[in-house]
């Protein structure tokens, strides 16, 4: 008997984590998304959205929010270079205009925003598509069977723990590390969500290879999963 029934449990409140919830919601799928922490991220950490990454905030109904937030911080024309100090010499131009070169490729723009200012904003949109997200709660493990997982959550206020049933796993849980340390993979079909690492740490499924016992595999898609660039 378990506390509680949701057809896909994510593990994590991130960037990936928050987007998942996202686009499950958007699709009209419940979800609901645990994080450790208590609230979203409170360091810059990522900062350069591409193109791709734009246009599915955009499908999500997010743009204007994402742009307008990131006008607070910079300027749209900006771009990458390395000086010698604020008021010293240039030594070397990364980007020299963010959007240079891609007008017209897309609907939308480049944008720099950092993490810390996009991941309320996912927040936000994800609970207005009816997604829940649980703060101070940590998946702490996952029993999966041929019909789905029992995943035990534990209140990180409180300590009390409790259960819920649900069909899929996604795990939004950072750098390969599994989603919980008592779990056996399901194979990639039963997977409902898209789940891949942002930048170039790994994918869900690559870590359920190299720890053994993560309960997620996710497929990622390279068109329509958000990217994050260094
Ligand atoms: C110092 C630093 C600087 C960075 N700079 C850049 C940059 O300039 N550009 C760039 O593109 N990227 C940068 N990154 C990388 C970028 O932040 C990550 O690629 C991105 O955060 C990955 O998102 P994620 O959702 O996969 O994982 P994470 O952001 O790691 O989030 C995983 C979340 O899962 C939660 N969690 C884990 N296990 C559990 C559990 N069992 N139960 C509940 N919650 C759990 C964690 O608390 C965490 O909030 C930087 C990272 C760091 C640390």
């Amino acid at each position: 008997m378990t506390d509680e029934e949701i057809p896909v449990l994510i593990v994590g409140g991130s960037l990936v984590g928050l987007t998942t919830a996202m686009l499950l919601g958007h699709h009209g799928v419940p979800s609901l998304s645990v994080e450790r922490h208590a609230g979203t991220a409170i360091h810059p950490r990522a900062g350069h959205f591409q193109l791709r990454t734009m246009e599915v905030i955009r499908q999500m109904g997010l743009e204007e929010r994402v742009r307008a937030k990131s006008l607070e911080t910079y300027s749209p024309t900006g771009g990458i270079i390395a000086v010698e100090s604020l008021a010293g010499r240039e030594l070397a131009t990364y980007v020299k205009e963010l959007n240079e070169g891609v007008e017209g490729f897309s609907p939308t723009v480049r944008v720099f925003i950092n993490q810390d200012a996009l991941e309320p904003l996912l927040r936000e949109r994800a609970l207005e598509l009816g997604a829940t997200v649980r703060n101070r709660t940590e998946a702490v493990a996952v029993d999966q069977d041929d019909d789905g997982a029992t995943v035990t959550l534990r209140d990180l206020d409180s300590g009390d723990e409790r259960q819920v049933r649900t069909r899929y796993v996604v795990a939004a849980d950072g750098t390969c590390r599994a989603a919980s340390p008592s779990t056996s993979a399901p194979t990639a079909p039963s997977c409902c969500a898209t789940a891949t690492k942002a930048s170039s740490t790994c994918t869900t499924r690559s870590c359920a290879g190299s720890s053994g016992s993560t309960a997620v595999a996710a497929t990622a898609s390279s068109s329509s999963t958000p990217s994050v660039t260094t």
